[in-house]
């Protein structure tokens, strides 16, 4: 076969079996494995390496994309000190991610502004880059989306997707009640979650107020007690972090004046 061809066929096998990496450097590596006289192995070996570390990177893009955070935060830019009520060992451990194996939950309970959102977001990004499927909802995006998925006859479609999740962010809990039909969606959701799939749950309410946004104590009892039942909870009670970045702001601006 001329030299030719045979290049011609070896970028048709690579495209064949989804190689593209190989594809784009082998000709690159085989020049420095020659330079470096590096054996047939150890060129083999760096390109199966290249395209496996391009092929991981790739597919943690994707899990971040479907995870659909509103924004990316890390737990590098949350200030502790700033929120000295968050536990933070508690935090730190909970990034390692073996609360997902454990099916257990997390709850972020306190004011507004208290990094709730930030937290769970971080936590949710982090179990991205470990390889969990995950997706973050605002609690009402959920309930509207379920409410669409019904109407559309296609809620069980929809909880087919979601039982694949690792972990699942229902972020902020207790901001709009919901309807009677809207609630029970919720809670039929949560229940199908119960031991198979983490939640992260925000909520600037304590339990004894989430009846008036479920609308009802008994399913109330039931919903929590699901969550509850194995489960962290992170309490986060200081003031408001915007809060307490503008007023820092207008001191400055007064002693400037
Ligand atoms: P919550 O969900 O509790 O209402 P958020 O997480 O939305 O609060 O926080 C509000 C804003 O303040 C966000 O931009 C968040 O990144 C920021 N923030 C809150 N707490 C901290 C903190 N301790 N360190 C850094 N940024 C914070
Ligand atoms: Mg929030």
């Amino acid at each position: 076969m001329s030299a030719n061809k045979q290049t011609l066929l070896l970028d048709h096998h690579l495209k064949k079996l989804k190689m593209p990496t190989m594809l784009r450097e082998y000709e690159k590596t085989a020049a420095l494995c020659r330079t470096e006289r590096a054996d047939y192995p150890q060129y083999l070996f760096r390109l199966s390496e290249m395209e496996l570390l391009e092929r991981e990177r790739r597919a943690k893009e994707r899990r971040i994309r479907d995870a659909g955070f509103p924004v990316i935060k890390t737990l590098d830019t949350f200030d502790f000190k700033a929120q000295p009520s968050v536990n933070q060992e508690l935090v730190r451990g909970l990034m390692r991610g073996e609360y997902m194996d454990q099916k257990e939950n997390v709850l972020l309970i306190g004011n507004s502004g208290t990094g709730k959102s930030h937290l769970a977001t971080a936590l949710a990004f982090q179990a991205c880059c470990q390889g969990r499927a995950v997706r973050f909802f605002s609690t009402t995006g959920l309930v509207t989306q379920l409410l669409e998925r019904r109407e559309e006859k296609q809620l069980s479609k929809f909880h087919q997707k979601l039982a694949r999740l690792d972990l699942m962010v229902l972020d902020e809990l207790g901001y709009v009640p919901f309807s009677k039909a809207g609630a029970e969606l919720l809670f039929e959701c949560v229940s199908k979650a119960y031991e198979r799939t983490s939640l992260i749950v925000t909520s600037n309410l304590p339990f004894e107020n989430w009846a008036e946004i479920m609308g009802s104590e008994r399913m109330t009892g039931a919903l929590i007690d699901r969550l509850t039942h194995r489960v962290h909870i992170l309490e986060a009670n200081g003031e408001s972090y915007r809060l307490a970045e503008s007023k820092k702001r207008l001191k400055r601006n007064d002693r400037k004046s």
